[in-house]
Order: structure tokens, then sequence, then C-alpha cells
């Protein structure tokens, strides 16, 4: 099959690279590794997933669903706020409930407590120390409303909390987890003991080379022994880092001062991270502005003239007709992409070394006209 253009394509080989890395680290520091759902929602592939990790972090009533429907396995959730119409469903769905606030404790404690089902309740708390530069993505920055502080933690009202949480990394090394928690301990080792878990939250790029599992090995034994607590983590990037591929065709060549190329993909819908971030995506067999022969600006189908995916060098002129491939578009892509400027959704594939691809769903007019009205 020569998959149509744009989609996204995930190799299960390399998504169980990644898999088994993180399934050793469980093995080896028997903690529990949650997949962060909203990095990555591909449900396809929970199955997968789920032979290697605990379960699924959902943010939201429809992904703690969504993992009890696709994965089964543990179903953990945390939101800034919960809201009075949901929370009856979130009970059905979720093991773990974590609560940004006490207020938020206090108003829902009694629900969980009647309810028939166990579920272990969480506060999130803001140890107010991280290292991330981009301020959108800081969840410890000035006013963040992420969080317990230490001055606005209420020790009396713990009866009935089994867990701390705090997510405080964003593409980080254990390196960082590791200064973190030293303050993180400093903060709110004090509460611990009494607990059942503490959750490390996600942002750890545990599966990019180089990564020092060692050292995250010895953070989560150390914080496991020292306090007697069962430790989580929640990584969404690291399940399907670089295991996606994002294929567009290229629709027409022109020139303004410099070689333009329009793609049947946009920025703005189907990589909006690139304009976010922001970053750039890598493109097979593509160099940087310069690098190679012929250089072209990148843009996407949409009348938004900020709709660029970035300036890239080829060895040959490049002509409509011609394939890209963006790599590393699993994350962040098919969970953010829309339909601005009534640009369709990408397919969806899956690639394997004995079946090749796999056509696992299309989207067509329904799909752009069914969420306007
Ligand atoms: C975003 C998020 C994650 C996953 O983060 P990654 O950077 O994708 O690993 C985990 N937990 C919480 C609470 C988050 O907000």
């Amino acid at each position: 099959m020569i998959p149509p253009t744009p989609c996204y394509v995930v190799d299960e080989q390399l998504l169980t690279q990644n898999l088994k890395i993180l399934g050793s680290v469980r093995k080896e520091t028997g903690c529990r590794i949650l997949l962060a759902q909203k990095a990555f929602s591909m449900f396809s592939v929970y199955p997968l997933i789920g032979k290697y990790l605990d379960g699924a972090a959902s943010s939201s009533l429809f992904e703690a669903r969504l993992a009890r429907e696709e994965m089964g396995k543990e179903v953990h959730i945390y939101a800034p706020a919960y809201r009075d119409d949901e929370f009856g469903e979130i009970l059905k769905y979720s093991d773990h409930i974590v609560f940004n606030s006490f207020s938020q404790w206090e108003k829902y404690r009694a629900a969980v407590r009647e309810c028939p089902r166990k579920i272990s309740c969480g506060i999130r708390v803001n140890p107010e120390y991280s290292e991330i530069e981009t301020g959108i993505y800081d969840p410890c920055g000035e006013f963040s409303r992420l969080g317990v502080t230490l001055s606005n933690f209420r020790p009396e009202e713990l009866d009935g909390v089994e867990g701390l949480h705090f997510h405080t990394l964003c593409e980080q090394g254990a390196e960082t987890l590791d200064r973190t928690l030293r303050v993180f301990e400093e903060k709110f080792g004090r509460f611990l003991s009494a607990m059942k878990w503490v959750n490390f939250g996600g942002g750890h790029h545990i599966t990019k080379p180089g990564y020092n599992l060692a050292l995250l090995k010895d953070c989560i034994r150390r914080v496991r022994d020292k306090y007697g607590v069962q430790v989580y983590l929640e990584p969404g990037e690291a399940i399907a880092l670089n295991t996606g591929f994002l294929i567009s065709t290229v629709l027409d060549v022109t020139e303004n001062g410099m070689g333009i190329a329009i793609l049947d993909t946009s920025a703005a819908c189907h990589m909006p991270d690139v304009l976010e971030m922001p970053y750039r995506p890598e493109i097979v067999g593509a160099g940087r502005p310069g690098e190679l022969q012929i250089t072209y600006r990148l843009g996407g189908p949409t009348c938004l003239a900020g709709d660029v995916i970035g300036d890239y060098s080829f060895r040959e002129p490049l002509k409509p007709g011609d394939r890209l491939v963006f790599c590393d578009m699993a994350i962040y892509s098919m969970v953010k992409n829309n339909t601005f400027n009534g640009i369709g959704l990408p397919a969806i594939l899956l690639y394997g070394e004995s079946e090749g691809f796999r056509m696992v769903r299309q989207f067509g007019y329904e799909d752009f006209k069914t969420r306007l009205s």
C-alpha cells in the first residue's frame, strides 16, 4: 500500500523499543509507569502499550474514559479543577484521582469516600523549583495555578490523602529530576512517609539517546526506600518519542526571493507545536538552510501567512508530487490537530516490519462538519 498523504505513520518496532526501555526501568525499580495521554492518545496501540506499562494518566474525563475503554489497566486522573457534572463519571473510570488544591479535595472527598470502588486520592504539589526556560511550559512560574505550594499546604487536611504528585519537568534528564527531588523532599518529604505513593509526573526524556537511566533508577529506589512509597512516573513524550512520521506531498513550487514549496500538510493544523513551542522538525534527507544544494521555505495549504514549517535545503529541486517525511511526529501532533481552514485531518497508519503499512483511520468531510454547526 502507498499511504495517502498527509498521514501520520507510527512504527510499531520503534514504539516497542521505547516500551522495552520503560519496561526495564519498571522491572529494576518496582516503579509504575503510566502513559500520559495528553501527548499521545493513539488508542489502537494501547493494547501494545499495556503489555509494558501499568496504565494511563488522564487530564480530563474523556481521557480517563478512553484509558478505561481501550487500555483497561490503572487509570489515573489529574486536572486543575473538576466539574460537578463530570465528577460522578470520573469516579467510574479512575483508580487514582489527584486534586490540584485542598479546596477541590474538600469539595469532592465525600463523593470519593462513598464510591463503592476503591479510589486512591492525591494532592498535586508545586515544589517551586523547575529548570524550564519557556514560560508556557513552566508549572513553577510566578502565580502558577498548578499544584499547592508549601505555604498553602494544609497538613491538617491530609486524612484520606494517600499520595503526592508533582509535575515540573519538560523534556529533561535524570539530573534535573535528581535536583528537583532534593527540593521536593526538603519541602514535602515530612509528609511522604505517611503516604502510599508519590508520582514524579512527566517530562522525563527517558527514551532519548544519552538519557541517564542509572541515575533515574537511583532516584526511584532512593525515594522508594527512604519513605516506603510506591513511585509512579507518567511520561508522555518518552513513550512515543521518535516513533512516528508525518508524510506529506509537495503541491506546488513557487518563488519569491527564495524557493517556496506548498505542502499538503499544515503547521497550524497538523503540527501546531512547530508554531507554539516553537521547534523545527527533521525531514528525512533534508538539511539546514544552505547546507544542501537548494533551499526552500516549506509552507502549508491554509491561508494563514504564518503557516510555515521552516526553511530546509535539499540535494535536488523539489517538484509537485514529491513526498517529504517529517520525523518525530507521533507526540503532541494527533492529539492537537484541528481542521482550521477546512483542511482535512491526516490519516493514521501503523507500520510493522512484517505487515508493512496498515491503515488505522481515515478522515473526511464529516469530521470537519460534525465539529461545526
Ligand atoms: C503533560 C503532562 C505529563 C506528560 O508530560 P511529557 O512532557 O509529555 O512527558 C504528565 N503529567 C502531567 C500532569 C502533565 O501535565
